[in-house]
């Protein structure tokens, strides 16, 4: 593709997905109100529809989300006030609402500390039902683990709760704010427009970090947000709990689950900062992983480090025994076969790694 038709292409999805920055059940209100103005006797009707619109707007803005509670996942607990719903192992689609990862609560003496926004407005919400029914205390603090959409888009839920500490690290808050108007549009097209629809980009009201921040939650008891590099995503965010012995480092650590490489992913320094997340956490941490059911160290290391440092060593091998992009895809990866979402990912894995390694274009994804 030609730079400028690249560029074209890139003003289509962004104009395509302005018309989406609004709701379609206000705008089609709107456009109605106007329209009865051009009738004799209208402008009575018009003023009334667009009174109501206006209302709507108002309402939707300070809750936040109208609608029903999503059937989510009932919330685990983990330890004593440490609840998490794990979200599904698939892609995202509109079956499990965009919840395909792990979005946790703990309970301290000051309030609650959430980790992830959710993937739109209506998981958040439904996610906030579950946490009410468990405690009355008020979410105080919300921390995201990247830039992707279903760690922010939302945000803006929290936010119209009247959240007032929101963290993040600072690259994954510029690459956010940065790639808003196409994480939305994606999130929106895989997941369903109208629970993704409200969502607004709320990045200006996060407190950011580089590596290193704690977070005083009442009871003597501390809320440390890290970052140990790039991997995943360039800026990631870790929340770990030493009262408890609790660490959630978002999507550095998978367990189970197929790791999935996207444009921004670096495999290399994916596995330095895996080393130094495990050099620094005690031996028995519990760990409540970015992907899959909480587990330990070892889980993590098997599924998340051992995987890229394997794929590391055959893609090294082929480029050079002399190979190309192509003998990549002859990696034997059946020891993962029975992983989720393997038959989307172990190709576009190898290729990915290949790439990396011989310094060819990684593209551009909007996840
Ligand atoms: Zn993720």
């Amino acid at each position: 593709m030609k730079k400028s038709t690249l560029i074209s292409a890139l003003l289509i999805t962004i104009n395509s997905s302005a018309t989406f920055a609004s709701d379609v059940y206000i705008e089609s209100f709107e456009t109605y109100g106007k329209e009865m103005q051009s009738f004799p006797g209208g402008q009575e009707f018009s003023n009334s529809i667009q009174a109501y619109y206006k209302d709507v707007e108002q309402t939707q803005k300070s809750v936040g989300y109208i609608g029903k509670p999503l059937a989510l996942p009932k919330p685990i607990k983990v330890a004593e006030g440490v609840y998490t719903i794990v979200g599904s192992l698939i892609w995202h689609n509109p079956s499990n609402f965009g919840l395909n990862n792990n979005l946790t609560f703990i309970i301290f003496e000051d309030g609650v500390f959430v980790f992830n926004a959710g993937p739109n407005p209506a998981v958040a919400y439904s996610f906030h039902q579950q946490i009410k029914k468990i405690t009355d205390k008020p979410v105080k603090w919300v921390a995201v683990e990247n830039s992707q959409g279903h760690a922010y888009l939302g945000a803006s839920y929290w936010v119209d709760q009247g959240v007032k500490n929101l963290y993040s690290h600072d690259v994954a808050n510029r690459d956010f704010h940065n790639g808003y108007p196409f994480i939305k549009k994606s999130w929106g097209d895989r997941v369903g427009h109208e629970i993704t629809e409200t969502a607004r980009d709320v990045s200006d009201k996060f407190t950011t970090f580089e590596d290193k921040m704690t977070v005083d939650v009442g009871g003597g008891e501390t809320v440390q947000i890290l970052n140990f590099g790039p991997g995943h995503t360039p800026g990631s965010t870790i929340v770990y709990l030493p009262s408890r012995n609790i660490v959630l480092p978002g999507d550095l650590a998978y367990n189970h689950r197929m790791l999935a490489l996207f444009s921004y992913t670096d495999t290399q320094k994916w596995a330095k900062t895996f080393e130094k997340f495990m050099n620094t956490m005690p031996k028995d941490v519990l760990i409540i992983p970015g992907h899959g059911s909480p587990t330990n160290m070892a889980k993590v290391k098997q599924d998340t480090y051992d995987y890229l440092k394997f794929m590391h060593k055959e893609v090294k091998a082929i480029i050079e025994a002399g190979g190309g992009i192509e003998d990549t895809a002859k990696i034997d990866q059946s020891a993962y076969q029975d992983r989720p979402v393997f038959e989307q990912t172990h190709k576009n894995n190898a290729a990915h790694i290949y790439k990396e390694m011989v310094g060819e274009d990684l593209g551009q994804s909007f996840e």
